[in-house]
């Protein structure tokens, strides 16, 4: 496995894969590598010839009162999780590699961003898409692998891809969740004891709201107050949102139908969790 830290590095690298006509598979991540990147890691390479995994904690997509400083960090152990799910090219740049001036152009993602995360963290994808196009341009691969764990970036990257151009295929990896069912996040070190044991009920109060759809529920309101009344119920976190959209488009949808997304963000002491379950609502009997 590579480790390539510079721009230039990155992109010469890149050039001689595509000119040996070489497909190439790349996972964007923070780091702190759990199972999910791996799902995601694995998927790639599955399906390419080059494997290219970039850790890059990005200030841009954090709000000023948001975790950046304290985002945990262990790039040691990524690099040994990377070669181990078979990476090729490991790309970690610095801040400085990436942003070595102030911007003169920045991305604005105008669609489905309004709703869910895109609402309560102001800014947060329009720094997830200026470094996916900044990415993208680096590695140009052939396809890119995003979770569905957030839900709410696979449908703007979508449009990013679309509306740009990119010539790249996005796959979605459904969410991979620990035995207890609590998505893998790179955040729940962040949980007390006591948060790790209540934290599964988000998923459980998701798999409350699918039951339902499945026994005949189509009022969004509905599916909401039993996802929110589950919640509080059973943990100590603060809701932030619990949501239901149509997907990809984020739009609301009453009564339920198409396919649609139940999405929630719950704030515990030190880590705020999301998940989402997206339902076929037509084909969920
Ligand atoms: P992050 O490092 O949190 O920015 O995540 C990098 C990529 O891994 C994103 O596409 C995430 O959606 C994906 N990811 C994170 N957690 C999971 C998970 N539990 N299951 C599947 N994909 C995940």
């Amino acid at each position: 496995m590579k480790i390539v830290t510079t721009i230039q590095e990155m992109q010469q690298q890149m050039k001689a894969c595509r000119s040996q006509g070489k497909t190439v598979g790349f996972v964007p991540t923070m780091g702190y590598l759990h199972e999910g990147h791996i799902t995601l890691l694995k998927e790639a390479r599955k399906d390419n010839d080059v494997v290219v995994l970039s850790v890059f904690v990005n200030p841009l997509q954090f709000g000023p009162n948001e975790d950046f400083d304290r985002y945990p960090r262990d790039i040691a152990r990524d690099e040994k999780m990377a070669k181990e799910a078979g990476v090729d090219i490991l790309f970690y740049p610095s801040v400085e590699e990436m942003y070595p001036r102030p911007l003169s152009v920045q991305v604005i993602v105008k669609e489905r961003v309004d709703v869910l995360c895109g609402k309560s963290r102001p800014g947060h994808f329009d720094g997830v898409a200026t470094v996916l196009t900044k990415l993208f341009h680096i590695v140009m691969p052939t396809r890119a692998y995003f979770g569905m764990k957030d839900a709410q970036q696979v449908a703007v990257v979508d449009g990013l891809i679309r509306d740009f151009n990119f010539p790249i295929e996005l796959v979605a990896v459904p969410t991979v969740r620990e035995a207890d069912g609590l998505a893998k996040s790179s955040r729940n070190v962040y949980l007390s004891p006591e948060e790790r044991k209540e934290a599964p009920a988000l998923y459980r109060a998701l798999q409350k709201a699918q039951e339902a759809i499945k026994n005949g529920e189509r009022e969004p309101a509905a599916i909401r107050d039993l996802v929110i009344d589950y919640i509080q119920t059973n943990t100590n976190g603060v809701i932030d949102y619990v949501e239901v959209y149509s997907y990809p488009e984020l739009k609301p949808v009453a009564p339920l139908s198409g396919k649609i997304i139940i999405a929630i963000a719950v704030r515990f002491t030190n880590a705020r969790l999301i998940d989402n379950i997206t339902v076929d609502v037509e084909s969920s009997y």
